[in-house]
């Protein structure tokens, strides 16, 4: 098995050579076909499995296919800003949610990495990092929006710099550390603050080392009910 005949855009496939990926992980083979044809997917997964690229792969390859019309307009920004509009926004089309800094960074390496050449711009955001920066890098064009959940909620508390009303795909990595007492009040404000769009076609992508209780009720609350389970 390997990536060729998995149906994926000819950006990713030349970007999947280009990270020297040449077989799938397990959670990769199946994941990466359950998500291309349009399935939530869950996902019982430690650190080092593949994970990462188990989401973005599928979901980038998808966006690739659309990017022309979809893909945030790259304005050039002087000083900072942009003249061509006062009400600038980040309006990403995924959203990818870790509960540490170290992790969304990962996430955005990885994400940078299989954007090559295409239309598709990612961003991080995380507490403790730059406010300033953060926010130009926001403006010069996001589609993929990687982040912690607090420094999620200012951006989109501040002057509404960040709209999460164009998400197509939703992807909470690490749920079970999401979940606890550190992050949750943050996550859940995030997750039911009503600035999630809500169409049916709103794809989640649940990832979780393990799978406890408030995992299962995350999962039933934003999960269609013909989700993928994969371990
Ligand atoms: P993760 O589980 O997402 O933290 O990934 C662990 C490491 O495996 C990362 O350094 C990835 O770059 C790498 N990796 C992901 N998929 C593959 C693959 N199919 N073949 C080889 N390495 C991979």
């Amino acid at each position: 098995k390997n990536f060729d005949d998995a149906g994926l855009h000819p950006v990713m496939l030349q970007n999947i050579r280009l990270c020297h990926y040449l077989v799938p992980t397990p959670i990769q083979a199946y994941g990466i076909p359950a998500v291309l044809t349009g399935h939530d997917l869950i996902a019982i997964a430690q650190t080092g499995s593949g994970k990462t690229a188990a989401f973005l792969i599928p979901v980038l390859s998808q966006l690739m296919g659309k990017a022309k019309k979809l893909a945030a307009p790259r304005p050039n920004l002087v000083n900072g800003y942009n003249p061509e509009t006062d009400a600038v926004r980040a309006e990403p089309l995924v959203l990818i949610v870790a509960p540490t800094r170290e992790l969304a960074t990962q996430i955005f390496d990885e994400a940078r990495r299989l954007c090559y050449r295409s239309m598709l711009r990612p961003c991080v955001v995380y507490g403790g990092g730059p406010v300033r920066e953060q926010h130009q890098e926001l403006m010069k064009g996001c589609d993929i929006l990687i982040g912690t959940p607090g420094r999620l909620l200012d951006f989109m508390s501040k002057g509404h710099i960040l709209s999460l009303q164009r998400v197509r795909f939703t992807i909470i990595d690490e749920a079970d550390e999401l979940l606890q007492d550190d992050w949750q009040e943050d996550f859940n404000r995030l997750m039911s603050g009503g600035d999630i769009n809500e169409d049916a076609d709103h794809r989640y992508l649940m990832f979780s080392a393990t799978f406890n209780k408030q995992c299962r009720e995350l999962a039933r609350k934003f999960l269609a009910d013909d989700h993928v389970r994969v371990r």
